[in-house]
């Protein structure tokens, strides 16, 4: 599977930082809104390079799962 990266809705607080951060604009800004109100990012692959960005602006605590592509191909 190609590089990717999970969003945990609920968890989402919709700050953007993950969005304005990645290089590939891989990530958006959902029109829905979670549990606690907030538009939640969603993940688009544009090219994710995994390079974990994201990952490290979040101030969510798992929010972001950032998967490595793991080299077998495939969807
Ligand atoms: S891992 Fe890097 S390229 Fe992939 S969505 Fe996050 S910031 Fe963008
Ligand atoms: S940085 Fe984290 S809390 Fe902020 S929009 Fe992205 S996933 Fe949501």
């Amino acid at each position: 599977m190609a590089n990717h990266v999970e969003i945990a809705d609920g968890q989402c607080k919709g700050c953007r930082l993950c969005i304005e951060n990645c290089p590939t604009h891989s990530l958006v800004q959902g029109s829905q809104l979670n549990k606690s109100g907030y538009q939640y990012a969603k993940f688009e692959q544009h090219g994710c390079t995994a390079c974990g960005f994201c990952y490290y602006m979040c101030p969510e605590p798992g929010a972001i799962t950032v998967i490595k592509d793991d080299g077998k191909g495939g969807a």
